[in-house]
């Protein structure tokens, strides 16, 4: 197959973690990859082509595009990965660090994806894969403005969806459970932390980091973004990883009264 005729992939925030391992998953499955990070990165060994893009930016989001189209000529599958963290009490960040937060998890996705869809809709054809989590799914103390972002890119997602299945573009959610990533690394302190959240946002982060190392490596990930990116008839949704999966099955099984009840258990809170 020339480079040509190959299907053409975007992943946002492919400099690291499941990001960096989906383009690979990509690759293998004959995809044409680029990736972004905001920092200019020299191209993957493996033919992978990087591009400068900040989702936060209008222009740099439409710069990186017509850099892709102009070499590619098309976009088959756009993947809305990048995405940053916050552990803090919902009172501890400012509106203004809430409102960064916003700008990359959520008007991130809305920004690429208002890019993108005019040139999948002239096409007639496209996939849009957003990377959830199963904190779109589920409360998580200590970080409820992540969760409201996740959750913000679910409904989102699914509305968008009905809008564009008809144009013959498909918009559907990935949902990783803790993986072995620089998430925690990266992850942002709160803006204005207040003395009585501290003995418990640092038991979370503890909590936390444990979870995360014994996560899923990236790589289960990236199956999952591969298989929402390729199955004929997709579903809304693909959790990704065996916790993924159990955290949906409880979430739409069990009696909230339930699943507050083991969220306060797990999270180390007071019953
Ligand atoms: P990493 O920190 O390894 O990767 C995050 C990526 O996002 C980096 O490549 C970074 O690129 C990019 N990024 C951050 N800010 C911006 C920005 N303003 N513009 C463009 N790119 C940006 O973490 P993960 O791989 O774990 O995270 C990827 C996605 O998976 C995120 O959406 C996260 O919410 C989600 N997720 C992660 C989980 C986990 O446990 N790790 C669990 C559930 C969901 P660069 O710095 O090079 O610009």
């Amino acid at each position: 197959m020339s480079k040509n005729d190959r299907r053409v992939a975007l992943v946002t925030g492919a400099s690291s973690g499941i990001g960096r391992a989906t383009t690979t998953a990509l690759r293998q499955a004959g995809y044409r990859v680029f990736g972004t990070s905001r920092k200019a990165v020299a191209d993957g060994a493996d033919g992978l082509e990087m591009l400068v893009c900040d989702v936060t930016d209008d222009a740099s989001v439409q710069s990186m595009l017509a850099e892709l189209l102009k070499r590619a000529g098309r976009i088959d599958l756009l993947v809305n990965n990048a995405g940053i963290g916050l552990l803090a009490g919902a009172e501890e960040s400012s509106i203004s660090q809430a409102q960064a937060l916003f700008n990359v998890n959520v008007f991130g996705v809305i920004r690429v994806t208002n890019a993108v869809l005019p040139v999948m809709r002239k096409q007639g054809r496209g996939r849009v894969v957003n990377m959830s989590s199963v904190f779109g799914l589920i409360p998580s103390p200590y970080n409820a403005l992540y969760a409201s972002t996740k959750h913000a890119v679910e409904g989102y997602s699914e509305s968008l969806d009905h809008e564009v299945r008809t144009l013959g573009i498909r918009v559907v959610l990935v949902e990783p459970g803790a993986t072995r990533t620089a998430f925690e690394e990266n992850i942002i302190r709160p803006d204005q932390p207040l003395p009585v959240y501290d003995a418990m946002r640092s038991r979370i982060e503890v909590l936390m980091r444990q979870v995360v190392e014994s996560g899923d490596s990236p790589e289960v990930v990236a199956d999952t973004v591969l298989r929402a990116a390729t199955d004929a008839l997709p579903k809304r949704r693909y959790p990704a990883g065996k916790k993924a999966n159990q955290i949906r099955f409880m979430r739409r099984f069990f009696p909230e009264s339930m699943v507050d009840k083991g969220l306060r258990k797990f999270s180390r809170l007071p019953a």
